[in-house]
């Protein structure tokens, strides 16, 4: 028994995350990387900083600079260039918005911006420029969104997104829940949330046991892009919620050089499956500034999903998808 291994798991997930990279000469340093991309990495990094927590450090591959986990998390250089048709808020969310924290595009739906931050800074991601300091950061500030949503009977799913929601503590994650249980025509409840993957400390027994006593149904939909990122605790921390009972689905974004290969997706989606996680999306890039070096054409994402078609059973095949600012649902691409 390591007495070390004992206190964290006394300090929780909190700790974790405390411990996470933050500083771009002590990733390379770590990850055995040459330190001439020190200058890049600190230039490409001044406003979406590093973010890199412990336990998916363990996953990337040391020395491997092509390593599909690393180039989600590795500011480059490619970031700071501009290019046409990248823009700051590509999903139109900043028009959606119909109280502070809640975006409201999809009939039935609406989501809540329940977190301002990340466990981790995914480079390619559409919030990566998003107003954050506008949205609540307590219960109080939830109040006009959630007059809103009592307001409206046609909603019947609060969706919990971020920033990630699984930030908030337990306490104040589930005050927020609870003021979402008392309102009678909701129905269901969806948490995304990416923590369970880069963070899965974060999916304690009692989190657990909470969710699963809810009144509304309650949905998890995580993001993982590489099957080497369904390892070792996120594997076990993903296999203790759906031997909870709590369904379990999967987003991902198709990415140059992570996961644009069939043999990459097919291994994803097979082990998704495997842990018993329910390919849901798969998104193609959403055209977010700081992001294009990330792009890859819908033309080769459409030859990876006919063949995807082939090799797997029907319910692994996600649904490859675009969000087009105004279209009343997400757009398959087909
Ligand atoms: C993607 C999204 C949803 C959820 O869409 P589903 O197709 O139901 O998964 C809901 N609200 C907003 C604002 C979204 O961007
Ligand atoms: S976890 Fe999600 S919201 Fe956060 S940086 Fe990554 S993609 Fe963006």
């Amino acid at each position: 028994m390591s007495s070390v291994a004992e206190s964290d798991l006394v300090r929780g997930w909190q700790f974790s995350l405390s411990q996470a990279v933050r500083d771009p000469a002590q990733l390379l340093e770590r990850l055995q990387l040459p330190s001439n991309l020190l200058a890049e990495l600190q230039q490409a990094q001044t406003d979406f900083p590093l973010l890199v927590p412990e336990s998916y450090l363990q996953r990337i591959q040391p020395g491997n600079a092509a390593d599909p986990l690393l180039l989600q998390v590795l500011p480059l250089g490619a970031e700071v260039n501009a290019v046409p048709d990248f823009v700051l808020d590509p999903v139109g969310d900043g028009a959606a918005r119909r109280a502070p924290g809640m975006l409201h595009k999809y009939q039935g739906r609406a989501l809540l911006i329940a977190h301002h931050s990340c466990a981790v800074h995914c480079r390619y991601c559409f919030r990566r420029h998003y107003p954050y300091d506008e949205e609540p950061k307590s219960l109080a500030a939830w109040e006009p969104a959630l007059t809103e949503i009592a307001a409206d009977s046609s909603l019947h799913e609060i969706l919990l997104s971020g920033g990630d929601p699984l930030l908030l503590s337990d306490r104040r994650l589930f005050a927020l829940i609870d003021q979402l249980e008392d309102i009678p025509h909701l129905r269901r409840l969806r948490i995304h949330s990416r923590l369970p993957i880069v963070l899965p400390d974060r999916v304690t027994r009692d989190f657990i046991q909470r969710l699963k006593s809810l009144r509304l149904r309650s949905y998890l939909v995580v993001h993982a892009n590489h099957a080497q990122e369904l390892t070792g605790d996120c594997a076990t921390a993903l296999e203790e919620l759906v031997a909870a009972g709590i369904p379990v689905m999967n987003q991902a974004v198709l990415l140059k050089g992570v996961n644009d290969s069939v043999e990459a997706l097919e291994e994803l989606c097979e082990r998704c499956v495997d842990l018993g996680v329910l390919p849901y999306y798969l998104h193609q890039l959403d055209r977010v500034q700081g992001a294009a070096h990330f792009e890859v054409p819908v033309s080769r994402g459409l030859e990876l999903i006919a063949a995807l078609r082939v090799r797997l059973p029907g319910y692994a095949v996600p649904r490859y998808v675009v969000e087009e600012k105004s279209a009343p649902s997400k757009t398959p691409l087909v």
